[in-house]
């Protein structure tokens, strides 16, 4: 039955799928859920509902689902930093924060060259610890997912914070960034543009920058997969390098060398997805209202 949930484009696809196990849903009730972040040790995922200002909390042992946190900035996308702490990005306090062990939150950045970031969107975590975060400008834009406000800056950027607390522009060529992702080895970083939303002519593609030697900057961005229905928002990449990304139908999935695979369809909008579970081979998919999972045979980074 799951196999009409599947849209096979290439036999790679149907090593990476499980025939018998379709996407599930595990809670709906939101306006439009982002930021998944799976946390191994407690075996939950928080993610956010932003225009209802607050962050979701499931629980892998017995599926209940709570608000963890209300009002949470409107916060949107997530991660895990190299400690397990939650790294946040909030539209209405324009800032990434994370939260330590302690239970207090700390902001990491909120302004760049003596004025406010925009609204920061979604972040990763490079395994020397420096915090790679998008900045667009859709949490200003109107009251509904933050505050609308003035832009500051120049344009929508991606930034990097790095362990020292150092803000870095690094990437400024970009209309909307918004999801991002590194390759496995970490010599491409991967960012979803989705500026079509406010310059028609900007085409829906992720974007790949070649990360220098030293692990701190990115450049020679190319156009590296295009959009067939709807935008790439989030997205996230497993050990093999598979790109596994949100669009309007559901998951598309690239492999490194830019081929669509296969779609895992759904019918939301899908916003953001994360791996996870004990074995991180389950897929949690934020799709517009609802939360979802499927069991793929591949494993998160
Ligand atoms: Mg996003």
């Amino acid at each position: 039955m799951p196999a009409r949930d599947y849209d096979i484009r290439d036999d790679r696809f149907a090593k990476l799928i499980h025939m018998n196990a379709g996407p599930e849903v595990l809670w709906t009730g939101g306006r439009w859920t982002e930021g998944p972040a799976y946390f191994a040790a407690g075996r939950y995922l928080i993610w956010s509902d932003i225009p209802n200002n607050r962050l979701m909390r499931w629980d892998e042992m017995n599926g209940a689902v709570s608000v963890f946190e209300q009002p949470s900035e409107n916060q949107n996308g997530h991660t895990t930093d190299l400690q397990g702490r939650l790294v946040a990005c909030e539209h209405r306090g324009r800032c990434v924060s994370r939260y330590e062990h302690d239970g207090t939150k700390t902001i990491l950045a909120d302004s760049f060259a003596g004025k406010r970031l925009n609204s920061p969107n979604d972040v990763v975590v490079k395994s020397d610890g420096a915090i790679w975060f998008t900045d667009p400008s859709y949490g200003i834009d109107s009251d509904y997912e933050g505050d609308a406000s003035p832009m500051e800056q120049d344009g929508r950027h991606v930034y990097r914070i790095d362990p020292d607390g150092s803000l870095t522009r690094v990437i400024d060529d970009m209309k909307q960034p918004n999801g991002l992702a590194f390759s496995p080895d970490e010599s491409i970083l991967y960012v979803a543009d989705t500026g079509k939303t406010h310059f028609p002519d900007c085409e829906p593609v992720i974007r790949a920058y070649k990360v220098s030697s030293d692990g701190r900057s990115a450049s020679e961005g190319v156009d590296f997969v295009t959009c067939d229905n709807g935008l790439f928002d989030g997205f996230r990449i497993d050990t093999d390098g598979n790109i596994w990304s949100s669009a309007g139908d559901g998951i598309h999935c690239f492999s490194s060398d830019g081929t669509l695979l296969g779609k895992i369809l759904i019918d939301e909008v899908v916003s953001n997805v994360c791996f996870g579970g004990p074995k991180r081979n389950r897929l949690f998919i934020c799709s517009t209202t609802s939360l979802r999972s499927v069991y793929v045979n591949a494993r998160g980074c």
